[in-house]
């Protein structure tokens, strides 16, 4: 395992020289909607491949397609296309796979907006979408239908830290006919490689690690040659949510640091869980890379780290985490994560789950020195207490 960790150091850093760019050493920034042709014969040929072609850059600019390459090798797959924001990418991996009047099974933990899109917005088109507990397999079992085209995974979840068993969903999909999709985000590419355990296709949301920091919004799929053409041609040619060229050249530069920073996040992640887990306040840690977590087998089995966002459950009352909040002084209250930077966000538990009194904080570990961040926390709370 660790030595399939460093390769991902070699993947990051080192780029066979392509002549096309004149051996520059970082992908040059094409600015350009359209690429001319010096003869027809050579316009029809690009025609006919517009995926393989340099034709209009809503189908393919070499700057993006630079970043798909180098994230389909990082990823271990056979293609990618790069979206303008990791929904645009997981709306269009959905509609890939799904039509009229087809049946939904997802993981009730999923990213709010991904559950909107499946309930909200594929309901109006005949599609149906039935939620389960995604941490056991007899769940997955008792949900699916004989129209079910679509297992929705996304493990660990990004509040509360719920695994599925990747590799089981992938066989339960085979047995009956349908695709899996999973959202990658808080593992990446470094971490956890779900093709190679059977899934169909891989979703990240390029603002969280990938890009690194805070400074993009993007989004891809990643699979097989064969679902990625369908993706190519349909949802990503006619929805037309593409990535910019200045977008995909941000990316690539932050995708270089990529195996080096989730190293740093995983060890300061795991450092400020395990002081967390120790103080009063906290009823419980969310992290699966602790040992306490319920899952903490299954996530060593089917990743090979973790990252660093993570939550506690806490039965303070809202107020005073809010005050102990605002204290902190290197964790920033706001959404999102994966930059350089840690936060921080204090939410209400999901009605119906646990205390109606109890509360989920959700930090985000950056780069800074975790003693500095234990200090911050640890500072902060005496304050807020008095
Ligand atoms: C942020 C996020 C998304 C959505 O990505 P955008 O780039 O904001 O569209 C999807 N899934 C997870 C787990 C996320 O954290």
């Amino acid at each position: 395992m660790r030595q399939e960790r460093e390769r991902f150091f070699t993947k990051a850093a080192y780029d066979p020289v392509d002549e096309r760019h004149h051996g520059a050493i970082h992908v040059p920034i094409y600015q350009n909607s359209l690429f001319a042709f010096g003869g027809y014969d050579e316009f029809e040929r690009a025609m006919n491949g517009l995926q393989d072609h340099h034709v209009y850059s809503r189908g393919n600019n070499p700057t993006v397609q630079y970043l798909e390459r180098k994230l389909a090798d990082m990823e271990g797959a056979e293609a990618a296309k790069c979206f303008a924001s990791g929904m645009a990418a997981i709306s269009s991996a959905i509609l890939s796979v799904v039509g009229q009047g087809d049946h939904v099974v997802a993981t009730h933990q999923a990213y709010g907006p991904t559950r909107q899109f499946l309930s909200q917005f594929l309901s109006r088109f005949g599609v149906e979408t039935t939620y389960v507990d995604g941490s056991s397999m007899a769940n997955w079992r008792a949900a699916v239908r004989p129209n079910t085209k679509l297992l929705y995974l996304e493990s660990p979840t990004t509040i509360m830290f719920e695994l599925q068993e990747l590799a089981e969903c992938a066989k339960l999909a085979g047995e009956i006919g349908a695709r899996t999709i999973i959202d990658n985000t808080w593992a990446t590419p470094c971490f956890q490689n779900p093709l190679a355990l059977g899934v169909d296709l891989v979703v990240h949301s390029i603002s969280k690690y990938i890009g690194g920091h805070s400074d993009c919004i993007g989004g891809v799929v990643l699979g097989s040659k064969e679902l990625m053409d369908r993706v190519a041609d349909n949802e990503y040619m006619l929805l037309g949510g593409i990535m910019t060229p200045q977008t995909a050249a941000l990316v690539s530069k932050g995708l270089r640091t990529l195996p080096l920073r989730m190293q740093r996040h995983e060890e300061s992640g795991l450092k400020v869980a395990e002081y967390l887990g120790k103080q009063d306040y906290v009823a419980r840690v969310n992290h699966p890379g602790l040992s306490v977590h319920p899952q903490h087998e299954l996530a060593k089995r089917q990743m090979s780290g973790s990252s660093s966002l993570f939550s506690f459950i806490t039965n303070e009352p809202r107020e005073k985490l809010k005050a102990w909040a605002t204290r902190l002084r290197y964790f920033k209250i706001a959404v999102s994560w994966g930059g350089f930077e840690s936060l921080v966000t204090v939410n209400k538990l999901a009605a119906g789950a646990e205390e109606e009194t109890s509360s989920v904080v959700r930090l985000y570990v950056g780069l800074e020195d975790p003693r500095d961040l234990i200090n911050d926390l640890e500072q902060a709370w005496k304050d807020a207490a008095e």
